[in-house]
């Protein structure tokens, strides 16, 4: 279906930060499949591991115990401080499964309608659930109705939570993005999160992360809430964490973590022996190598140079984001800069119809990261210069 309009080029061979069209013609990936492919194209461990585990085994349901999922899972609860996880395949299912304890936990405090207070401008998936938590007309727009259950918040304004405590009993929860991606590469005040945690802990609520594009590493630390010294009931994550195999998690603690029992939910193939194994190389990667500190000091090498390459460029409204999660909003539409840069062998990303948007792998090096800003900052000058 034409659920999507992709750009006219097909690749057939990826290795690290480099993709190959069906021409040969290689591509700087600054965008690494939407914040997947942290590692990289084809990491050798990710390849081998998959290898080895679709001989040996790739599916069995969770009707069985599955040795790689429950590796998987203590990996994670020990990286994010967390004490359960449930697997699903997509950042969609982990926040549906984020929003059924959400409402379940509601219910066992016997409040009849559980609501969940949203941000604007968020983006939580495309499942009737999670895109009436999405703060985008856009993305509900013809898929009404919608979804009850959904307060909505201005971001980064800790002042309209606090109002609606005080006036929305049947609030049992708060979902966020730590950094909203899709929005645009959103970063709230240093102090919002604890806010947050804060206010949830003063009402009984969950807080509910969706670091789905933020997790595995990509701000600078494996989940972007551990910069800020607090622990969230519910995390989900996805993107990053299969660099490319189709996984989500859902992990939680305290309360949330024991809300699920056997029969409420679950998912025919989340957590194969084939994702868990390759997910579990992935983490284990990125941890090991310190790859989310990396990211950290990457970013900031970058957004250095595009503040210097770009000053005082007019079109050049604001740079902003956190690690390898970069946003650069211009003053007008952009879109047409995705297929010039392409012409140039650079593949980039416009989100929010103004904001160039860059995702590029973990593993890029300085060299590689230069490369790119020398590049992209020239296309936005380029732009700019022609209007
Ligand atoms: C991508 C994304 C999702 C949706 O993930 P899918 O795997 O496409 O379902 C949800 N939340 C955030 C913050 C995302 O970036």
């Amino acid at each position: 279906m034409t659920t999507y309009k992709p750009l006219s080029v097909t690749f057939d061979k990826g290795d690290g930060v480099w993709l190959y069209d069906t021409d040969g013609k290689k591509y700087l990936d600054c965008i690494s499949g939407i914040a997947v492919c942290g590692l990289g194209h084809c990491h050798p461990r990710v390849t081998q591991t998959i290898q080895d585990q679709a001989a040996r085994l790739v599916h069995t349901s969770n009707l069985y115990r599955i040795s790689h999922q429950e590796a998987l899972g203590a990996k994670l609860a020990e990286v994010s401080g967390m004490e359960a996880c449930f697997f699903g395949n997509s950042g969609a299912e982990a926040n549906e499964c984020a929003i059924k304890i959400a409402r379940l936990y509601g219910h066992n405090k016997g409040i009849e309608k559980p609501a969940i207070v949203v941000a604007d401008h968020s983006f939580h998936g495309r499942t009737l659930a999670t895109l009436s938590a999405t703060g985008s007309r856009k993305v509900q727009a013809g898929f009404e109705p919608l979804v009850q259950g959904f307060v909505r918040a201005p971001y980064d304004n800790l002042e309209a939570i606090r109002t609606i405590a005080e006036n929305n009993p049947s609030v049992v929860a708060v979902m966020v993005e730590p950094v909203q991606g899709e929005g645009g590469i959103h970063v709230p005040k240093d102090d919002y999160l604890k806010g947050l945690r804060k206010i949830c802990d003063d009402n009984g609520w969950l807080l509910i992360l969706d670091e789905i594009q933020t997790g595995n590493g990509r701000t600078g630390t494996y989940f972007h809430y551990q910069q800020h010294d607090i622990v969230p009931d519910v995390v989900t994550t996805a993107k990053g964490l299969g660099n490319g195999m189709p996984i989500g998690a859902c992990l939680a603690q305290g309360e949330a973590a024991n809300t699920l029992k056997p029969g409420n939910h679950g998912s025919t193939y989340g957590g194969n022996p084939l994702v868990c194994a390759t997910a579990l190389t992935v983490v284990n990667t990125l941890v090991n190598e310190n790859l989310p500190q990396r990211a950290g000091e990457l970013g900031q090498r970058i957004m250095d140079g595009f503040r210097t390459a770009l000053a005082g460029n007019k079109a050049v409204k604001q740079i902003r984001g956190k690690g390898l999660m970069m946003g650069i909003e211009l003053n007008r539409p952009c879109a047409e800069l995705v297929g010039q840069a392409m012409e140039q062998g650079l593949l980039i990303n416009v989100t929010s119809d103004k904001v160039v948007r860059l995702l590029p792998a973990l593993v890029m090096s300085d060299e590689q990261a230069d490369s790119m800003v020398a590049s992209v900052s020239q296309l936005i000058k380029d732009w700019a210069a022609q209007q």
